[in-house]
């Protein structure tokens, strides 16, 4: 059999991670990787929070599953804080982002095929380059060909616009039109914040149209960007929103928040999952609550990115054969480079031990865990400066 046994989905690399001590990895053979990827803007806290694994060691001595037939006290704590701290009126808990994507898009369907909707109005309006996970709906929802090959066919329902293209995506509202879903800030898009006249355009038209306003912040959200939603930096209040990665700190789990209004379609029966909101997800998602839903938190997370941010951009400078600018918000920033972006992050990585991630648009993805000190972002500086000055650009293939 040439097949492994983990289905070979992945690229893997050679990197081995085995333990995990506050913001660095550490591989099978003891090698250290300064970790400012944090599994993709998940590990907000870092790998060895005493707060996180305190609090899922203990649920999980007390009451690890039970089924959502069953009253949930500790879903309904951590829900009261999601409504008190969001626009959200209500909460449903899954398991991943690309669920609470699903769950979203089912939200935004059902609010119109109520009793008191338009039925007709079953497209959601997507945006170019955007990522939204990999379930079939998810793919369907993005326009990006590389998802959908072999998978075909795609869910009904979705039309592409271009990225913060306000004037298009006014011109694409049709009677069938059920609302947008859209990234504030593309992830694997590159690190592409909307602008502002975009999301405020966006949630313009969602009123005037009786459509929904649906926010993918699965990457983008739990105080990556300085606030705990990127919305509240836009100045609105989305109608649906997707949130997962860093909201567990490492334990898997997502979940859509609504308003009232929007959620009136979720009714007794229209949705569920098994795992959703079990009591260790949701002992995980309080602790993560505990640490970063504050302003103290917050106000760090903006200084700490706006420090980085300034460096960088005076870094930068040295190799303007590399690098073109630096974008994003918080501490999801995005080096946009002049040259192809992975074969340099696999250089950080392997010869740096500095672990980013790529992404779209020759983009390197910084994403460090939001608990980082003065020494990791000195670390990060050294590691990145050596980087630059020893890297040679591949010779086009
Ligand atoms: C990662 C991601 C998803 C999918 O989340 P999974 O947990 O991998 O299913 C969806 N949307 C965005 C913006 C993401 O970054």
């Amino acid at each position: 059999m040439a097949i492994t046994p983990l289905m070979p989905v992945y690229p893997r690399c050679g990197v081995r991670p085995v333990r995990g001590e506050h913001c660095h990895l550490i591989d099978e053979d003891g090698i250290r990787y300064l970790d400012f990827a944090s599994g993709i803007a998940v590990n907000l806290l870092g790998h060895s929070h005493p707060g996180l694994i305190g609090a899922i060691q203990n649920q999980a001595e007390t009451l690890m599953h039970v089924s959502n037939l069953y009253g949930s006290p500790q879903g309904e704590q951590l829900a009261a804080r999601l409504v008190e701290k969001t626009f959200a009126d209500t909460v449903f808990f899954t398991n991943s982002g690309a669920e609470a994507v699903e769950a979203a898009i089912k939200a935004a369907r059902a609010y119109h095929q109520h009793a008191d909707g338009n039925p007709k109005r079953t497209e959601l309006i997507t945006f170019t380059n955007a990522f939204h996970g990999r379930t079939m709906a998810t793919i369907s929802a993005s326009n990006q060909e590389k998802m959908h090959k072999g998978f075909l066919p795609l869910l009904e329902g979705f039309q592409y616009c271009e990225f913060d293209n306000l004037e298009m995506a006014k011109s694409m509202v049709g009677p069938k039109t059920a609302g947008f879903l859209v990234e504030p800030i593309q992830g694997e898009g590159g690190i592409r914040p909307a602008s502002d006249a975009f999301m405020t355009g966006l949630r313009a038209l969602c009123d005037e149209h009786d459509l929904m306003l649906v926010l993918d912040e699965v990457q983008c959200g739990v105080a990556r960007t300085g606030t705990l939603y990127a919305y509240e930096q836009y100045g609105i209040v989305p109608d649906i929103l997707a949130t997962a990665k860093g909201i567990g700190g490492g334990f898997p789990f997502g979940a859509t928040l609504a308003t009232e209004k929007a959620a009136r379609g979720m009714t007794f029966g229209t949705h569920g999952s098994t795992y959703g909101g079990n009591p260790l997800a949701m002992a995980a998602g309080m602790a993560v609550m505990d640490a970063v839903a504050n302003d103290e938190f917050m106000a760090e997370v903006r200084e700490k990115g706006e420090r980085i941010r300034a460096r960088l951009e005076q870094f930068i400078g040295n190799y303007p054969d590399l690098f073109e600018l630096v974008r994003g918000k918080g501490l999801m920033l995005g080096i946009k480079m002049k040259v192809e972006s992975r074969p340099f992050f696999v250089h950080l990585r392997d010869h740096h031990k500095l672990l980013t991630v790529a992404a779209g648009d020759n983009t390197l993805r910084v994403l460090p865990p939001l608990v980082i000190g003065d020494a990791e972002i000195d670390e990060f500086f050294e590691k990145l400066s050596a980087g630059a000055s020893d890297y040679v650009i591949p010779e086009a293939a």
